[in-house]
């Protein structure tokens, strides 16, 4: 095994990384470190919540000094919560002070953007408002070193394609490209050789049967599902927990149902204004929300302390797409309890998600209880200690 020192990490950073409690790199980091710095294009892919966002940050970062030329490094990320993530991430690890920002839909960064012209160093985007404002002139990549795309499957194969190819027909062609993923199949690994020059491929296995996670099943039909979350939820009392749901308009309805049962609860998708949502990111990730009913924009990338559950209220299309989804819990080698509530029309899905894994489900009883209400009054004490002790330990 090696250290961040021998692969390659300045001093600076090792201090700030010693203060967050990081020490030791992840499998994918001692993988990509020594690559990345050595200016190798990446394709990479290694299991959810295994510190990935280092693996391109480090070294990236540990080759760049603040220069006024213009934007030397950009990650690009499908949501916007991520782009704001990965950005915060960046400012605690920022030894070298570049010049950073994070630019997404939803808020207006004309000005800004016209001060901050040649000035910044390393910026984290969302594909549509980058494009944006390339066509527009504010940002230019002709000097781009080095291009990260995170999440790399949904960004090229679900639905950015338009935005992420105009967004390299205009950056620099002499550029190393870094792609990660979870979940790299072989349709995204095909668009990935083409943006990236002689890549090494790189691939950490998901451990089958991972006892830090347990993944259950819970079978009932659609016309009672939140009354079995909510049995569920009273049954697991979660310190906090994510409930997705396929649509915007069944998330509104599930939330308003589950409050009216008495749950402390809130929600997020994309019609949900800009504001809202960073509002509601922030008190879920200091724990003043239980429960977070949402759409796949919270799928991917998020890494919050204290999602102790995954609720898959609706099952969904994808069979990657559940893979993201409970890999918001049991991160870094954390415990996470996950659930799948499936109808009987479900089974297709079911099946296509049980041979991705290579493992079944396993099965919870919902007896059919009706008119559930929230039973635990008592907010999650079981958990506090441990989730407490497990943040001071990062300080
Ligand atoms: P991924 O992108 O692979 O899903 P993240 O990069 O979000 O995972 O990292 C998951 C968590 O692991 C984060 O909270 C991060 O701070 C932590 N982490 C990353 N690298 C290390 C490390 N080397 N040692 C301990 N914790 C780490
Ligand atoms: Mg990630």
């Amino acid at each position: 095994m090696y250290t961040f020192k021998e692969l390659g990490i300045k001093k600076e950073f090792l201090e700030v990384l010693k203060k967050q409690g990081i020490k030791t790199p992840t499998a994918i980091q001692e993988m990509c470190v020594e690559h990345i710095i050595n200016n190798k294009d990446i394709i990479a892919e290694a299991p959810t919540g295994t510190g990935k966002t280092l693996a391109f940050l480090l070294p990236m970062m540990n080759n760049m000094k603040p220069t006024k030329n213009g934007i030397q490094g950009l990650i690009i990320t499908p949501t916007r919560e991520l782009a704001i993530q990965i950005y915060e991430e960046i400012g605690k690890i920022n030894c070298n002070n570049l010049n950073t920002m994070a630019i997404y839909g939803g808020r207006d960064y004309s000005k800004q953007l016209e001060d901050a012209k040649g000035s910044l160093d390393l910026i984290v985007a969302t594909p549509g408002r980058l494009a944006d404002f390339m066509k527009k002139g504010l940002i230019q990549l002709n000097l781009l070193k080095t291009l990260v795309l995170d999440e790399v499957d949904q960004i090229l194969l679900m639905g950015f394609q338009k935005e992420v190819e105009s967004i390299l027909k205009d950056a620099n062609k002499k550029r190393q490209t870094l792609c990660f993923t979870a979940t790299l199949g072989s349709p995204v690994k095909k668009v990935a050789y083409k943006i990236t020059k002689d890549p090494l491929v790189i691939s950490v296995a998901t451990e089958k049967n991972d006892d830090k996670m347990k993944k259950y099943l819970v079978e009932t039909t659609d016309r009672w599902k939140v009354d079995a979350l909510a049995t569920m939820l009273n049954k697991t009392n979660p310190y906090m927990a994510i409930i997705f749901c396929r649509t915007k308009a069944r998330v509104d309805k599930v939330e308003g149902r589950l409050e009216e049962k008495g749950y402390n609860v809130q929600k997020l998708h994309s019609d949900v204004p800009q504001v809202k949502r960073e509002k509601i990111i922030k008190s879920f990730k200091k724990g003043e929300i239980q429960y977070l009913v949402a759409t796949d924009v919270a799928s991917r990338g998020l890494d919050i302390t204290g999602v102790t559950h995954i609720f898959n209220l609706d099952i969904p299309e994808k069979a990657e797409t559940y893979i993201h989804r409970i890999g918001r819990t049991a991160r870094a080698g954390e415990e996470g309890e996950t659930y799948l509530f499936v109808d009987p029309k479900d089974r297709r899905l079911l099946g296509n998600i049980e041979e991705l894994l290579g493992e079944k489900l396993i099965k919870e009883i919902y007896d059919g209880e009706k008119d559930v209400i929230n039973t635990n009054t008592i907010y999650a004490k079981k958990y506090n200690k441990k989730i407490k002790s497990r943040t001071e330990e990062r300080k």
